[in-house]
Order: structure tokens, then sequence, then C-alpha cells
């Protein structure tokens, strides 16, 4: 079976592919001759995800499947959510967001925070969507290198270390992304479609 992975990170369809059941082959945007930046405009993460999906499937005619991810901050009613990225602009700036998160938070008691992460999948012209959460909290400052984006400042329920003082497989154990793609491959491997 080949499946269009909706992203052009090369990283990403190296770790999903070395998880993926056997006859599956994964392929990438630009291998499908995709070379266009897909749209992105709804207003949930779970939309995003369906969107990008849908139009790889529609515009391409391949089976395909999707990601996007937000944190989503209790105290700020679920904000930066799908905004994640260009939370502090449109430069994607992972500096400038912790600097806004943290100022929006000086006031808050409440830190509490999660990553959710939703995979859309479109196959056989059905759509599946799989969620992966990770829940945690906002801490006061940085802290590790490791990682990207809101890593440095979110602390995973249970853990004393941020994601960005995690290695990759100690964050990969319980990460949002890790979660939604496990639930994909479980349901790929028993898909007898
Ligand atoms: P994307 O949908 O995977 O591109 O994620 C959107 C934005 O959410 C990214 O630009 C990051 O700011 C943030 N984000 C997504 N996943 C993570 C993560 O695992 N750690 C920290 N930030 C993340």
């Amino acid at each position: 079976m080949k499946l269009v992975f909706a992203t052009n990170n090369k990283n990403k369809i190296k770790e999903v592919q070395a998880l993926m059941p056997e006859g599956v082959q994964l392929l990438s945007l630009e291998e499908i001759g995709c070379n266009e930046d897909i749209p992105e405009t709804s207003p949930t993460i779970e939309g995003n995800a369906i969107q990008k999906a849908e139009y790889v499937k529609e515009k391409y005619g391949y089976d395909c499947f999707a990601d996007d991810t937000g944190l989503e901050v209790e105290a700020l009613d679920g904000a930066p959510g799908v905004y994640s990225a260009r939370y502090a602009g449109e430069e994607k700036s992972s500096e400038a967001n912790i600097e806004k998160l943290l100022k929006e938070l000086q006031e808050k008691e409440d830190r509490s925070a999660r990553f959710k992460t939703v995979i859309a999948l479109y196959l056989n012209d059905e759509l599946h969507t799989f969620t992966g959460i990770c829940s945690g909290k906002i801490i006061f400052e940085r802290k590790g290198l490791q990682g990207f984006g809101y890593d440095p400042v979110f602390q995973p329920e249970g853990k004393s270390a941020t994601f960005a003082e995690m290695s990759l497989q100690e964050k990969s154990q319980i990460s949002h992304r890790a979660r939604a793609t496990c639930k994909l491959i479980d349901f790929l491997a028993t898909f007898e479609g």
C-alpha cells in the first residue's frame, strides 16, 4: 500500500516509515510532485489535519495522512492552540512564542497545558482521525536545550524534566505526536481493506 505523509520533513518520514507495518510504503509530498504550500486555514487543529489530507487526496489522488499539533493552555482558554507556530507573529519564532507565553501566564495561577496532535487519514475514500495528548504544565523559565518549539517550558505530568531536557527516545515514549502515530500504526496494522 502506498500512502502519502503530507510533509516534506524527511526526518519525520524516516521516523514514521520505520514504525509502519510491512507493506506500507510512505511517500513524501515531493515524491508525488507536490511542491506547493498546502492550505492550513481551519480554526481547529483537527480541521487543519483534515484539510491537508483532503487536499492531497483530491488534487493528487493518493491515499494520504497529515498531522497538525498545538499547545493548549488552560488559563488562556486553549490558546495558542491552532496558532501555536505563529503565536508571536508570522516569523514563527520559538523564542518569541515562549516569551509571549510566559508573559501571558505571569499573573495566572493555573499553568496546566497540553500538547495535542491530530492525524487525519484518508484511506479508500474514508476519513479516520487519531488524536494524541500529552498533559503537563508550563514552567516559569526555560530548561533544557533539546527538542524544538515550546519544549523548554513544557514539563509533562509525572516528570521533573521538560521535553527539552529529554532525549528524543524519552520524549517519544510519552509525546502527543508519538501517541497519535501509534494509533495510526495500530489501525493500519489491523486494516483489512
Ligand atoms: P506542527 O503542526 O507539527 O507544525 O506544530 C505547530 C507548532 O506547535 C510548532 O511550530 C511548535 O511551535 C509547536 N509544537 C508542535 N509539536 C511540538 C513539540 O513536540 N514540542 C514543542 N512544540 C511543539
